[in-house]
């Protein structure tokens, strides 16, 4: 493993020009995208239905990433990560999760919700405690910024976080929140100022665990089953307050920065399902006879299996464009959710296609064509909803439009 890490800075170095073009990928992300497919093909595809029926974290797997170097990926090399872009993080994600979408939310939660924010905005010392010991696999972070009362409206936190000599007293419930239970960091999202409304929402790093935090639930969920997802209950929870991360009334502002990346991830993902659907449905129908003959051959079915490649090679160029443009230093927060809207819906739709393709063999566990619908579904939700991506698309493009 740790050969496959020296591999990609080997060919960083060869060869690291960026994507010049949309058509072909670099050497390096090339590279990439075969280690960790052969990953997923070899760890991740045979335990995916497992994990899912019994709701298993895939503790194993997430350190073998880890020292793929996948856990810290767009992490600089100076401290402790694999220094590569963000387009190998989007082309990562999409083959992790072609694999075991479970482990691609587990990698996307930690890697652009967790670390995102800490590389953007943490001091040096911030970084050195909360970045360098969590890119190796062992620990994983999360970010809390939902809450039982408003999940799309997260300027409405009311979780409150409130300057006592030199700690913040946090309290208040945060939910729904990605490696709930693994996480031994994250990055909460907390009113220092409620007469500032959103702008009196500040950033702060949380250990876990930590006095004062209780989990909720497991959350039994209808897809990634193999992720934990629960609530944060603090109360009078103290934490120093050199864990804030950039200043005072900075937490919104973070968030929507962090939110536009990571919808790329989470984009990333709905590939790796849409493209792990069109795998099975693909194999499938040249298999399958009817009529004396495999379905392939029937027009209708080459149809759909026409329109399902379609829409997934349509998604993934969205979503290399975000990233490219992301890497590139440019404005990409439309892109952004362009990408994540087109490839969320991708999922749905060729997960839905391929089930239809298998006929009754599609309904049942004994393929995993029933998983990659029930994990498509959320893809649609977190990170902002579909119809949110369209208030932030269609608020673009008048901003554009200067109307
Ligand atoms: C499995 C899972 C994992 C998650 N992980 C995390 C995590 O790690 N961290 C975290 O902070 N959160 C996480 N979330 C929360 C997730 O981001 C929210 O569920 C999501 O943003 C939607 O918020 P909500 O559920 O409160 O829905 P609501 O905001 O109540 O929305 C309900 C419906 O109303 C629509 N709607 C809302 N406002 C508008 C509007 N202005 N215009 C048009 N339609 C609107 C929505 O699109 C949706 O259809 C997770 C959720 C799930 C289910």
């Amino acid at each position: 493993m740790a050969f496959l890490k020296n591999s990609f800075k080997l060919a960083k170095c060869i060869q690291n020009r960026g994507i010049a073009s949309l058509s072909a990928l670099s050497e390096t992300h090339q590279m990439l995208q075969k280690t960790c497919r052969d990953f997923a093909e070899g760890e991740l595809k045979p335990i995916a239905a497992k994990i899912d029926k019994e709701h298993l974290y895939p503790q194993e797997q997430i350190k073998k990433m880890g020292e793929l170097g996948l856990m810290g990926i767009t992490v600089p090399e100076e401290i402790g990560g694999t220094g590569l872009d963000y387009l190998a993080y989007a082309i990562a994600m999409e083959e992790i999760s072609r694999g075991c979408a479970s482990a691609g939310v587990i990698m996307s939660a930690h890697n652009s919700l967790y670390l995102g924010p800490i590389l953007d905005w943490g001091t040096k010392e911030q970084k050195e405690k909360w970045v360098t010991p969590f890119v190796t696999g062992e620990k994983v972070g999360c970010f809390a910024l939902s809450e039982p009362g408003n999940g799309s409206d997260a300027g409405a936190a009311s979780t409150t976080a409130k300057l006592d000599g030199d700690k913040f007293l946090l309290n208040g419930t945060k939910s729904w929140i990605t490696n709930g239970y693994e996480s031994e960091g994250g990055v909460v999202f907390a009113t220092t100022d409620k007469s500032l409304k959103h702008k009196g929402i500040s950033a702060i790093i949380i250990p876990k665990p930590v006095e004062g935090l209780e989990l909720g639930k497991k959350e039994d969920k209808l897809g990634i089953r193999g992720s934990s997802t629960c609530a944060l209950m603090f109360e009078n929870c103290k934490v120093p307050k050199e864990n804030l991360l950039g200043q005072l009334g900075f937490g919104f502002k973070i968030a929507m920065m962090v939110l536009d990346s990571g919808r790329i991830g989470i984009a990333s993902q709905a590939l790796g399902i849409a493209q792990a659907s069109l795998d099975v449905a693909a194999e499938y129908a040249s298999k399958r006879l009817t009529f004396g003959k495999p379905i392939i051959k029937h027009q209708t079915i080459q149809n759909k299996l026409a329109d399902m490649a379609l829409q997934l090679e349509s998604a993934r160029l969205l979503t290399w464009r975000a990233a490219w443009l992301k890497d590139n230093h440019k404005s990409y927060t439309k892109e952004a959710a362009m990408a994540k809207l087109a490839a969320s819906e991708a999922a749905t739709f060729l997960s839905h296609q391929c089930i239809q393709i298998l006929g009754g063999m599609g309904y049942v566990s004994d393929m995993p064509a029933e998983r990659h619908y029930r994990d498509a579904r959320i893809t649609e939700i977190y990170e902002g909803t579909s119809e949110i991506q369209k208030l932030v698309i269609a608020g673009n493009l008048i901003k554009e439009m200067g109307l």
